[in-house]
């Protein structure tokens, strides 16, 4: 399924002639004839599609962009609606009448919310794209802060979409990591790490004690903040039996106030 969802995202794309980034995916709605309707709502709101069979149209409520709220997250919650609108069983729910609150950013257990995920990380992020821009920016590989500068100035999108995406594209051995109140909820590892034995990293589990995301959940505030912390770390902190000997690169950072934070692991010597 995964594979079809990229394929039509892509497809998208070329049909509307907008193969370039940063894609803007109010624009795409607009073109489709979504009404957009913004508001202020609950902190909790991210985002809805729904069809009105009277007026026959759908029309996407979102929460606007504000403190703890940024930009990125806001297109990627737009990217994810478009994938409810463009996956024909999504759609088919749509016209029957089906509604629900979304939970995008890779936050949601669904399969359907990962799907529209998918969909949107695609959609703003086409591997090629991606690719050639983050060679464009960087020649050498990117640490956290560059990933998240790359989130907000090139690709407009959520932090968690686009380093999960820098990781799954292969452009270097990497592992990205999302946990919440210290309890590991999903990874990502790319080829080059799965070459050396680091592709599993138990789900639902705590992160290792001896890692720096277990300091930096040791010092977040209860308003979800703490500076972000990064340092070598042995790679048998993080995967049991690794081919590679050498020292870990990890860097961990607090999501706003989502309650989450990302790791983003890299070989301190690639050998
Ligand atoms: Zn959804």
């Amino acid at each position: 399924m995964a594979d079809s969802v990229i394929e039509l995202s892509e497809e998208v794309l070329q049909t509307l002639s907008r193969w370039k980034v940063p894609v803007d995916p109010f624009d795409i709605a607009e073109n489709e004839g979504i009404e957009l309707a913004p508001g202020t709502y609950g902190q909790k709101f991210d985002a809805r599609i729904e069809y009105l069979p009277m007026v026959k149209r759908f029309v996407i409520y979102y929460r606007l962009p504000g403190p703890g709220r940024p930009e990125g997250r806001v297109r990627f919650s737009i990217g994810h609606e478009l994938g409810h609108f463009y996956i024909p069983e999504h759609r088919e729910r749509l016209l029957k009448g089906e509604m629900h609150n979304s939970q995008p950013d890779f936050r949601s257990n669904d399969p359907r919310e990962l799907e529209a995920d998918e969909f949107s990380a695609s959609l703003l992020m086409p591997k090629d794209l991606f690719v050639a821009e983050v060679r464009r920016f960087r020649q050498r590989v990117c640490t956290l802060a560059e990933i998240c500068k790359m989130a907000n100035e090139r690709f407009h999108t959520s932090i968690t979409s686009t380093a999960r995406r820098y990781c799954q594209c292969g452009i270097e051995a990497c592992s990205i990591v999302v946990s919440e109140a210290g309890v590991v909820r999903w990874a990502v590892h790319s080829e080059d790490m799965r070459a050396r034995n680091m592709k599993y990293i138990q789900f639902d589990a705590p992160v290792p004690g001896m890692s720096k995301t277990a300091a930096l959940w040791d010092t977040l505030d209860q308003d979800g903040f703490a500076d972000p912390v990064e340092g070598s770390v042995d790679s048998h902190v993080w995967f049991e039996r690794p081919y590679y000997r050498k020292t870990l690169w990890e860097e961990a950072m607090a999501l706003g106030k989502t309650g989450f934070a990302l790791t983003y692991l890299t070989l301190e010597d690639p050998d």
